[in-house]
């Protein structure tokens, strides 16, 4: 028996029991291994499903032309679909993404741009952009648009969510995957909670993506997004694929842990798998040790491994990589609290008031010399002040000096316990604000905090030969 297009092979992927890593819980732990799609991830699904949608709409006629931004592994699917169909494809792409993935996309045919990283979603240059650009100015051209369009979350509704089901004889009682633009956890929970609304889903997320605290919160917070290293997952947007009511909890993972565990993957359970399946299997191992009191021996949870190791052999397999990002070493001992310590200035931080003129602000900024300010409205911190936002205010409006701090202040300095480790303290310094606020508690029990700026950071590393 044979299959009459490549694209009859997509799905239908198996379910693997995790042997070693799972065998400490009651439960039946599974993978669902997703890089037997021909496409190497779970993104075939998509990639046929987003154009056959609009072939049947009459937006993508023969001929025409696909543009996408993808982080890789939606190219390829729609790559596959495009070759099979008759369609050219440009997709842009990050350059954090492995060039594996750019080398996959040039193989399959596809054009591809290379577009910076660290750039605002909405700044000209970032792939978001570029993409949607591309797409209004090249004649016939279809731009999917992953994050929000329908047939992404549709595609797992209709395939991945009820395979986890009939492969499971529906015994499926957690569902735990990672999020980029959504559509995998979203469509496969709305399927699994339909069938059995009692199936309890968890998201993972890495640090420095929004998702996890969005979920958390409801609040969109800017001060959560720094730059991480596990490709594919979390967002600095909200995708519309994303249905965050589905979620029942949500675990977050750093990207050292995310690291190892997709090496341990590949060497304790054969999966050569990418990173994002390290970030969910570790996720689902956190999760599952915290309720492990509430897990019997009839629960079956199921951990979505969206891609191949063959996609990151210059990066997670490779021990230069590992070893240049600080992922191999034991966990670094120093601390939020150790650099501050290293610093051996304890005293409170130097904070100016909502309400205080920028006038005053400027007066105090001046007279301890420092760069950056918090603006604390009693124990809460409501905003922060800089130099260079001060400037940039006065210039645009030299009578800004009367005017209150509340009304120019910018987004607060992120708020970390004072048990952060190094390397996530690290990421948040890399961030734009380049400094953040270390939280303690006062006698009285009421918070208390410290300002830790990059230069804290790099005199505690350079006296401690860490790095
Ligand atoms: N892992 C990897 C490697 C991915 O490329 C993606 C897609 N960006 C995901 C996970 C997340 O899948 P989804 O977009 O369906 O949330």
């Amino acid at each position: 028996m044979w299959s009459d297009s490549i694209l009859d092979t997509i799905g239908n992927t198996p379910l693997v029991r995790l042997q070693t890593l799972g065998r400490d819980f009651p439960c039946t732990v599974l993978a669902k291994v997703e890089f037997f799609n021909p496409g190497g991830s779970v993104k075939d699904r998509i990639g046929v499903a987003m154009i056959e949608d609009a072939e049947a709409k009459g937006l993508l006629k023969p001929g025409g032309t696909i543009v996408e931004g993808t982080s890789g592994n939606t190219g390829a699917g729609l790559a596959i679909a495009a070759i099979a169909k008759g369609y050219r494809c440009i997709f842009t792409t990050t350059d954090k993404q492995s060039p594996e993935k750019v080398d996959v996309l040039r193989a399959f045919g596809a054009e591809v741009v290379v577009c910076p990283t660290n750039v605002a979603p909405d700044d000209v240059r970032s792939y978001y952009s570029v993409a949607a650009r591309l797409a209004r100015e090249i004649p016939g051209a279809f731009y999917p648009n992953q994050y929000d369009h329908p047939a992404n979350a549709e595609a797992h509704y209709r395939t991945t969510g009820p395979e986890l089901w009939d492969q499971t004889d529906g015994r499926i009682t957690h569902l735990v995957a990672g999020a980029g633009t959504g559509g995998t956890i979203s469509g496969a929970a709305r399927y699994l909670k339909e069938k059995n609304p009692d199936v309890q889903v968890v998201g993972v997320d890495p640090y420095g993506s929004v998702y996890a605290e969005y979920w958390r919160t409801g609040e969109f917070k800017e001060s959560e997004i720094y730059p991480y290293a596990t490709e594919g997952v979390g967002e600095d947007i909200l995708a519309g694929n994303m249905d965050f009511s589905l979620v029942d909890d949500y675990v977050q993972v750093d990207d050292k842990t995310t690291m190892q565990m997709t090496r341990r993957l590949a060497r304790e359970e054969g999966l050569f798998v990418g990173q994002s399946c390290g970030m969910a299997v570790a996720g689902a191992l956190d999760w599952l040790g915290a309720h492990r009191d509430r897990l019997t021996e009839d629960d079956v949870v199921v951990v979505v491994l969206p891609d191949s190791g063959f996609r990151y052999l210059s990066k997670t397999y490779d021990d230069e990589w590992m070893r240049r990002n600080g992922f191999l070493e034991a966990t670094p001992s120093l601390t939020a609290e150790g650099v501050l310590a290293a610093r051996g200035r304890t005293d409170g931080v130097i904070a100016v008031a909502p309400a205080s003129t920028l006038a005053q602000a400027i007066e105090t900024m001046t007279a301890h010399g420092i760069s950056q300010v918090p603006v604390m409205d009693g124990d809460e911190v409501v905003g922060s002040l800089s130099e260079r936002g001060v400037l940039s205010r006065l210039i645009a409006a030299p009578d800004a000096r009367g005017q209150a701090v509340a009304e120019v202040m910018a987004e607060p300095l992120p708020v970390v316990d004072a048990a952060l480790p190094l390397d996530r303290l690290t990421a948040h310094l890399d961030g734009s604000a380049g400094a953040v606020l270390v939280r303690g508690e006062a006698g009285d029990g009421a918070p208390s905090y410290q300002i830790l700026t990059r230069s804290d950071l790099i005199a505690a590393l350079a006296a401690s030969g860490e790095r």
